[in-house]
């Protein structure tokens, strides 16, 4: 795929090759506002950023029926800044976060839809729970009485790699964790799971949300 078509163009050719029952979220950390507004002109309504301040100063510059999503590991002092507005949290990594989260929430007389993330990747730069600790946590009586807070599904990140044995295993692992937990949380129906290099993989094992960035905006540029 050539990034130098146009956003409204590599947005209609995702959305083609994907399954209806697949949410993309367009993934839109690090670019400009006029990036987003393309996007959004073509239809797109769900938008991933990884910082809280970035997605809030975008928040209030864009349209209002945007669904955002935050997709980055979040700090707990800075919950309060996405609460009044914020779609989906995919992050969820502590029940000090969930706490804290269910916190905000509650202020603004709001339930908050979570993610948990469950770590599936070997890479040390990956942040999420063990699956183990999410079991326990999800049935402790801590965790019954936070009332702002919903927990729709996981999330996870795969290894950054082209193997795809690697993929299919650590993608598996999640599907597989996911059934497991509809089990004790039976309205669970969110698997946030596939980015721009593997997010085909994910959908064969599951996935009904992918978070693709830069096949749809190019590359990202940090300094
Ligand atoms: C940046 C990011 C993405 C999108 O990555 P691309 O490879 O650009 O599609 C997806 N998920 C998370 C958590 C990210 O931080």
């Amino acid at each position: 795929m050539s990034f130098n078509m146009s956003i409204t163009t590599n947005l209609k050719h995702i959305l083609n090759t994907i399954p209806d029952h697949v949410t993309l979220v367009a993934v839109s950390k690090t670019k400009p506002i006029e990036d987003l507004l393309e996007a959004y002109n073509a239809g797109q309504r769900h938008f991933g950023e990884n910082k809280i301040q970035e997605m809030t100063s975008k928040a209030e510059q864009l349209p209002k029926d945007i669904k955002w999503h935050m997709i980055g590991h979040v700090q707990t002092n800075k919950v309060k800044y996405m609460a009044p507005f914020v779609s989906l949290v995919h992050g969820v990594d502590s029940y000090k976060l969930l706490k804290e989260i269910n916190k905000q929430a509650k202020k603004h007389q709001r339930v908050i839809d979570c993610l948990i993330q469950i770590k599936i990747a070997k890479e040390d730069s990956k942040f999420g729970m063990s699956f183990e600790d999410t079991k326990t946590l999800v049935k402790s009586d801590k965790f019954s009485e936070l009332k702002h807070i919903k927990i729709k599904g996981l999330m996870g990140m795969a290894t950054f790699t082209d193997d795809s044995d690697v993929l299919n295993t650590e993608f598996s692992y999640l599907q597989n964790c996911f059934n497991d937990l509809k089990e004790e949380l039976a309205d669970l129906d969110t698997l946030s799971m596939g980015m721009s290099g593997d997010y085909e993989i994910a959908i064969n094992h599951g996935s009904n949300m992918i978070r693709v960035g830069s096949n749809i905006f190019g590359a990202r540029q940090y300094n």
